[in-house]
């Protein structure tokens, strides 16, 4: 790459005197799994890139960390989808990355099956399994008739007040005693997959995602050998905060942090959604009010996970370990990677507003009340040797941990948030149509940017590429299959 195409420190007529015979610059702001994937297809397509990120690492929300001496993703970790339609798919495979298929349901719902937990009231009694399966389908016709409801009223609601509409309708529905409190588990799972507490769902939304085939994959070696894979060679500039975004004259000039300021003629943001709702990028003009106020609609949640390292193994050989209680707030549950992977780990999942209070405790505070709730289970446990705690909502990098929608909010949002403004692209989970919130969707979002970026900068400069823009036609020539275990 021709570093001279970003002229560092301000000389813009450098630039406007080479960018006539040199191919068209673009800066990507953000070293996530967008970021990259916008980045890797504009550099295939020859265009000159350059990353900044602001942290000391790439990835984003995709974090695996290796401290435990094996891998443990501490933001994604599932692949929601396991089927070729996926935008991942030929990577994955392409890679022989491990699968461990949790559950092969498509419903957002149930990303395991209902037969692989274990679940435990405060005093440490198991909850029968029948129990356990019998209210998770109670669960899911209660839902089915909160469709009833959306079509009833034209004003959006919680799914919170929709399920307590259904219940004084259908007394039959309701649950009492043991079986109330593993209600309120189903409800809690519920909270943990969107983010989000369940007096904020959207009832008109919840379901409307386009949710892909195959059921859902653990990535048995963690999320970061495709980010590495995908960020090979790229010209990454790491500790590169970006605080400016000016548009002059068919240029964008980017300042970092320390001053610095990259030129090019096009930008990819693709920072979280929390990261511009927090206003910390100054952007000169200022955005048009239409994309304002889709920054400002889309929900942020939040999700955390605390990780807990044993010697040895002295839980059931279940993939997730339940706790149920009065409340969805008070239940919690811990997925057993051991299962998925063979290491001795349990990682305690907390999300909404309980994911906010979990961050507010030190590191330590938190493992120590994820162990109170593990012994809460098995009195026995013994004591981790090691733990890593997550802080999504509070981290400048992110401040949330992926976007859901909120009640009452137009249903375009998501649009508007990925329409470009002039030579700004837009891409990141939150701007995708069909799957925001996951990998996946962040990745094609990337990809999209990158798509409209090069075709307008190419129309514009005259530029014709000859290489491919995407990697995955380069892949889905190698048929490697899934590598999927628990099928
Ligand atoms: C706890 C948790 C669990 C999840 N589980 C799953 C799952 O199992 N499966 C799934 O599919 N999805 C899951 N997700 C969602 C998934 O991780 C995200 O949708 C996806 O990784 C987002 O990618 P992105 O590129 O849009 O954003 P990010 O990965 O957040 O990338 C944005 C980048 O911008 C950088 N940045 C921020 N501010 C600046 C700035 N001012 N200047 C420069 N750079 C900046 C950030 O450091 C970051 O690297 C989970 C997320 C979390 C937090």
């Amino acid at each position: 790459m021709d570093p001279m195409n970003f002229v560092i420190g301000g000389s813009f007529l450098t630039h406007i005197e080479r960018h006539q015979t040199s191919p068209p610059s673009v800066v990507v702001i953000g070293g996530g799994i967008s970021g990259i994937a916008a980045a890797r297809a504009l550099s295939n397509a020859s265009f000159n890139v350059i990353l900044l990120e602001s942290r000391n690492r790439i990835g984003g929300r995709v974090h695996t960390d290796y401290s435990f001496g094996c891998p443990v993703d501490m933001g994604a970790s599932w692949l929601h989808g396991v089927c070729n339609e996926n935008s991942l798919a030929p990577l994955i495979r392409h890679l022989g990355l491990r699968l461990y298929r949790t559950s092969d349901d498509n419903s957002v719902l149930y990303d395991h099956d209902l037969e692989s937990y274990s679940l435990f009231d405060k005093n440490g009694h198991q909850v029968p399994q029948q129990l356990v399966i019998e209210v998770g389908q109670i669960f899911e016709r209660i839902l089915k008739e909160t469709v009833k409801i959306r079509d009833e009223h034209i004003d959006d609601m919680s799914i919170l007040q929709a399920i307590s509409i259904v219940l004084d309708r259908h007394p039959e529905l309701r649950q009492e005693g043991l079986a109330y409190e593993v209600l309120q588990w189903y409800i809690c799972r519920m909270e943990a997959w969107f983010a989000a507490d369940v007096d904020t769902i959207s009832l008109k939304n919840w379901d409307q995602e386009h949710v892909l085939s195959g059921g859902h994959g653990l990535m048995v070696q963690g999320y970061y050998p495709l980010i590495n894979a995908l960020a090979k060679d790229l010209d990454i500039r790491l500790n590169h905060r970006v605080t400016k975004i000016v548009q002059h004259s068919n240029k964008v000039i980017v300042t970092v942090a320390d001053g610095t300021s990259f030129i090019a003629n096009a930008a990819i943001i693709t920072v979280p959604l929390g990261v511009l709702q927090a206003n910390l990028i100054d952007f000169e003009p200022s955005l048009p009010e239409w994309k304002l106020s889709a920054i400002s609609d889309i929900g942020v949640g939040n999700e955390n996970k605390i990780a807990l390292r044993f010697d040895t193994v002295f839980w059931p050989n279940v993939e997730v370990l339940g706790i149920v209680a009065q409340t969805s707030y008070a239940c919690g549950y811990f997925l057993n990677l051991h299962k998925a992977t063979g290491y001795p780990v349990l990682v305690y999942m907390v999300a909404g507003r309980f994911a906010y209070s979990i961050e507010k405790l030190s590191d330590e505070e938190a493992a120590k009340f994820a162990m109170s709730e593990l012994k809460k289970m098995l009195p026995h446990a013994t004591e981790p040797v090691d733990y890593l705690v997550s802080h999504w909502g509070t981290d400048p990098n992110t401040l949330g941990s992926y976007s859901c929608d909120l009640v009452g909010k137009p249903a375009d949002l998501y649009e508007r948030l990925r329409a470009p403004v002039d030579n700004l692209y837009f891409a990141g989970e939150a701007t995708s149509l069909d799957h925001s919130g996951s990998v996946h969707g962040a990745y094609s979002s990337g990809i999209l940017a990158a798509e409209e970026c090069q075709r307008h900068l190419s129309v514009q400069h005259g530029f014709s590429d000859v290489l491919n823009l995407v990697l995955r036609e380069e892949m889905t020539e190698v048929m490697v299959p899934f590598q999927i275990s628990r099928i």
